[in-house]
């Protein structure tokens, strides 16, 4: 296998070279700006994105191993030189711009991206989506040039750690009635409250927080602020232990009179909710591929199984039975993945007037986070008594994916979501 190139400039390099030569890009018109990708976006080439997927998984067999992956689940701790490792690969800042630090190559490379690493570590790849989309790809999309400038490069490199911080422990799925504020003070805000289950929360170095700035005016008084966990005041509280995900270090965290400059305010004062909003499709569409790579783990670990293991004098995989749970499983994983990657290719192509459906970010996740469970559930059934045993993958791909109907709005939130969509589209709300 040859070595993986060893910085984000060679991947780019390697990744973006045939797009920069390419003679297409002389007839290509002057664009608008998007505001959903970075300046001078173009999408990328399929041969582009294969030539990600490949260096991922090189990445990814050298550096997430099996035994990686088993200690980061067993140890329940995330390993933190792991950071450095996907700054260095290029991963940390793949939709972000390549001025600071970024690729710029978009939603479908990020999914790639993460379904790789997912497919090694269902807790590594949730950290990292974690980091490279719910905390970089906000502040890629709502972060003025001096914030990018300030945050973004430590974030991308890997050497400052990232995570988002919206839900409460009495404000999951419905987390607009988030009951910690942001009061004004001489020069920015005075930070109260505790927020729950954060990923990367016990590690982080900078936290997207949403916290209610009118705390009377409901959704239209929450506001996005960028804090550095080194500021007086913040803690973690504890890190939680979990069913699955159990390398992916969540916590739950402690603001006690965080004082943070207006000049860390996230979008605009009291729009924090449509900050949040759109971040959702785009975390739900992203994420969704984080089931993906679990699918195909599951069938990475029964395939050879059942075709080595004999029983009644045949392979396993003779018997109809197993064939069935074989064909459900890769038939699931096919299905999902053509849902995720048409939305997220639809959304790279429509980077010069953003077209993001809700309906679709959310039906992406909806669909692939239940196969993800029931792929899991049937890897452990075909591999029988090893299928139970914690030496084995199975189990830990089950409860790994069952983390998907749940973080980013449950199976039934993404269903009101889905909806509410279509009522919105017919006018009826
Ligand atoms: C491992 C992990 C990592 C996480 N990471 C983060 C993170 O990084 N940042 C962050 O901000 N949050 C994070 N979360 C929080 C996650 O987003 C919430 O757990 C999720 O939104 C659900 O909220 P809840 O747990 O309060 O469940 P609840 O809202 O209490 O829901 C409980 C059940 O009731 C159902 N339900 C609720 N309302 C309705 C309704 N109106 N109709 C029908 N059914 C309903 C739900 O679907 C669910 O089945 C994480 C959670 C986990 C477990």
């Amino acid at each position: 296998m040859p070595p993986l190139l060893p910085c984000r400039a060679a991947l780019l390099q390697c990744v973006r070279a045939p797009l920069r030569t390419a003679p297409r890009a002389v007839f290509i018109p002057t664009r608008n700006a998007s505001i959903k990708h970075p300046k001078n976006f173009t999408p990328p080439s399929p041969d582009e994105l294969e030539e990600l997927r490949e260096r991922t998984i090189e990445f990814a067999r050298r550096e997430i191993t099996f035994d990686v992956a088993q200690q980061t689940d067993q140890g329940n701790e995330f390993p933190n030189d792991m950071w450095r490792k996907l700054g260095e690969a290029g991963f940390l800042g793949i939709t972000a711009d390549e001025q600071y630090g970024g690729l710029g190559m978009g939603y479908q490379a990020h999914c790639i991206i993460l379904e790789e690493l997912s497919r090694a570590s269902g807790s590594i790849g949730l950290s990292y989506a974690a980091h490279s989309q719910l905390c970089v790809n906000q502040l890629q999309l709502n972060g003025s040039d001096e914030q990018k400038a300030k945050y973004l490069p430590g974030l991308l490199s890997g050497e400052k750690i990232g995570a988002l911080a919206m839900s409460e422990s009495g404000s999951g799925s419905d987390v607009v009635s988030m009951k910690m504020t942001a009061k004004e003070t001489d020069g920015g805000y005075v930070l109260n409250g505790t927020k729950m289950w954060i990923t990367n929360g016990p590690d982080a170095d900078v936290i997207v927080v949403y916290a209610k700035t009118e705390p009377d005016a409901a959704s239209k008084g929450i506001t996005a602020f960028i804090v550095e966990t080194a500021t007086e005041g913040f803690s973690c509280a504890r890190k939680l232990d979990k069913l699955g995900m159990r390398g992916s270090n969540t916590g739950e965290i402690v603001f006690d009179n965080v004082f943070v400059p207006s000049s860390n305010i996230l979008g605009s004062l009291n729009k924090g909710v449509r900050v949040l909003m759109e971040g959702l499709d785009l975390e739900r569409l992203v994420l969704s591929a984080g089931s993906l790579g679990l699918m195909k783990a599951a069938l990475d670990v029964t395939l050879p199984y059942v075709h080595e293991r004999h029983q009644f004098g045949q392979p396993l995989a003779h018997n109809q039975f197993i064939q069935g749970k074989l064909a459900d499983m890769y038939t699931k994983y096919r299905a999902s993945a053509a849902f995720t990657y048409s939305v997220a290719r639809h959304i790279d192509e429509s980077h010069e007037s953003p077209d993001i459906r809700t309906q679709d970010c959310a039906g992406a996740i909806l669909y692939a986070a239940e196969r993800a469970t029931e792929c899991g559930m049937d890897a452990i059934q075909c591999l029988g008594g090893m299928g139970y045993m914690n030496e084995m993958a199975a189990g830990r791909i089950m409860r790994d994916a069952k983390l998907y109907e749940i973080g980013a709005g449950t199976t039934e939130v993404r269903k009101l979501v889905i909806g509410r969509a279509f009522n919105r589209e017919f006018g009826t709300r």
